[in-house]
């Protein structure tokens, strides 16, 4: 695609032989065609603007490409002494725009950092580089005999560093914890230039968690150059249990049941009606019950046995029959692989928002957007599953797709079903987002998730960034002066509050 703005080529000159000196010309990339490269990440809506040749953001002034901590405390420390901005890279497979740059920005592409550094089996942690792949990561760690237990569907195209930016959640999260539970210790750069290390320890009382405001920071208050996780040994047992529910009510509450019961399983997977439909063709079960649900349970044989009764005791008081396990195991061959593309391609506007709330929420709060979305776009589709469950509550992962129409006319539509949608969770005293983070697409509504919380982040912000030089104008925090306007095509009538 064309770039649509350009900065000045001087610019990039200059910018190029200045990062050359600090970590070698070959790791600086300064023209336009590897810039275009680096303008958007997987945001849908920066997919839909693409169809028309226009791009959400601009191009970043420069990409460098570190090679180790001190190589990114140098580019830091320069960016400082010029005033330019940056922002943290890492294999662009965010889906809310927290790469897309605004004006000027210098991209710091993290891939090169990409080693495990320790594998301490005693403690069962992993200390890796940021910059890793997540394929490699775990392929390396199950060929030593674990696994990290963070297994997004976006494993094979993203980092550790974007997993623990973003405060991702894998797909086993519901027995391994969401990233904020895995990472333990982390090294990062800070906009002065200065390192911080959290040193991996298991729990402490010595004031609030510095661990936990820079997971999830999404490049913002910090670069991320190191991590230290969890590992678990590779599972010695695995039962797959998959049910036809009644009823989606049936199914949720069998959910909630397993994890306040305490049990710690692998996969917890409920589709509602309209995504069992699509997954369990010719199997009679379905018929008199249309919502199903797998459940995975792994670990010690004798307790993967005890837990796999006590799920089938629950699930044979809520009327649920057991099925063949063929619906899964499609999933398991397929689950690195998004769908997407395909909607794309042929011309839908195809979009997915995840959002948490609590169990005694989701009903209504699934049933209050359905309505709404079938009322203002009633050939919308709209869907929902639940694969990402607590004891206290669950993330609702939605799907939402408009069939090809004019491009003037989808977009408004779009952003008034994530109006909907968004605007509903906070009614239903949800979350607005459980593991895709914030990025730019978010920003309108973090000041409603946040409250009173989103002015002491804003007051972080200023007092650690002072300059504004990391991620600017992203996790509703302020764009740098002259930044280009994100949202100058959303529906005019967007309310923030919905
Ligand atoms: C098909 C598909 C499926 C997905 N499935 C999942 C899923 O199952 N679970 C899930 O959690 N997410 C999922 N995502 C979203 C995305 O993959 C995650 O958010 C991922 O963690 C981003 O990693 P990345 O390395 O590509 O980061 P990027 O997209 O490169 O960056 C994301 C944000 O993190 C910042 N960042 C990146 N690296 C660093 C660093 N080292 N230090 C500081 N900030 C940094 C960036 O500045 C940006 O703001 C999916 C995306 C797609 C396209």
């Amino acid at each position: 695609m064309a770039p649509q703005r350009e900065n000045s080529p001087l610019t990039q000159n200059d910018l190029g032989t200045a990062f050359g000196a600090l970590i070698g010309s070959d790791h600086v990339l300064t023209d336009p065609d590897s810039r275009g490269r680096y303008a958007h990440d997987r945001l849908p809506y920066a997919n839909f603007r693409a169809r028309e040749g226009a791009l959400v953001g601009t191009l970043p002034d420069v990409v460098v490409r570190p090679g180790s901590t001190e190589d990114v405390v140098a580019i830091v420390r320069k960016a400082a002494a010029d005033d330019r901005p940056l922002i943290p890279y890492g294999r662009g497979s965010g889906v809310l725009g927290g790469i897309i740059p605004l004006g000027h920005e210098i991209m710091v592409d993290l891939r090169r950092m990409n080693r495990i550094l320790d594998l301490d089996r005693e403690n069962n942690l992993v200390t890796v580089e940021a910059g890793m792949n997540g394929e490699d990561f775990e392929a390396a760690l199950n060929e030593a005999g674990y696994t990290s237990g963070h297994l997004p569907q976006s494993l094979t195209i993203s980092t550790v560093g974007g997993w623990a930016a973003c405060r991702g959640g894998g797909q086993e999260s519901s027995r391994f914890g969401k990233i904020e539970n895995i990472v333990v210790g982390l090294e990062a750069v800070m906009p002065d230039g200065n390192i911080l290390t959290v040193r991996p320890l298991p729990k402490r009382a010595s004031g609030p968690s510095i661990l936990d405001l820079i997971v999830g920071n999404e490049g913002t208050l910090a670069i991320i150059t190191r991590l230290t996780m969890r590992i678990w040994k590779l599972p010695e047992a695995e039962t797959v249990i998959v049910l036809a529910l009644p009823d989606r009510g049936a199914a949720l509450s069998l959910a909630r049941r397993i994890m306040q019961a305490g049990l710690h399983p692998r996969i917890v997977r409920i589709y509602d009606e309209k995504e069992t439909r699509g997954r369990v063709e010719g199997i009679a079960a379905f018929a008199a019950r249309p919502v199903m649900a797998n459940i995975v349970l792994c670990g010690e044989p004798g307790i993967v046995a005890a837990e796999a009764d006590l799920v089938r005791g629950f699930a044979a008081e809520l009327d649920a029959v057991e099925t063949e396990t063929a619906p899964f195991d499609d999933w398991r061959a397929h689950r690195y692989t998004s769908i997407t593309k395909q909607w794309l391609d042929k011309g839908y506007y195809n979009d997915t928002i995840e959002v948490t709330v609590n169990w005694s929420r989701v009903a209504s709060l699934y049933d209050t957007i359905a309505a709404r979305i079938a009322a203002v776009a009633p050939d919308a589709h709209f869907s929902a599953h639940w694969s990402h469950v607590y004891p206290e509550g669950v993330c609702q992962y939605m799907t939402i797709r408009l069939p090809p129409m004019e491009q003037d006319k989808a977009l408004p539509l779009h952003a008034e079903l994530w109006e909907i949608a968004t605007g509903e969770t906070l009614r239903h005293g949800g979350s607005i987002a459980h593991h895709h983070g914030s990025g730019l697409f978010r920003a309108p509504w973090m000041d409603a998730e946040h409250g009173e919380g989103m002015a002491v982040l804003r007051k972080i912000k200023a007092a650690l960034d002072p300059q504004n030089l990391f991620n600017p104008g992203k996790l509703g925090f302020a764009p740098r002066p002259g930044s280009i306007d994100p949202y100058r095509d959303r529906a005019p009538d967007a309310d923030q509050n919905g």
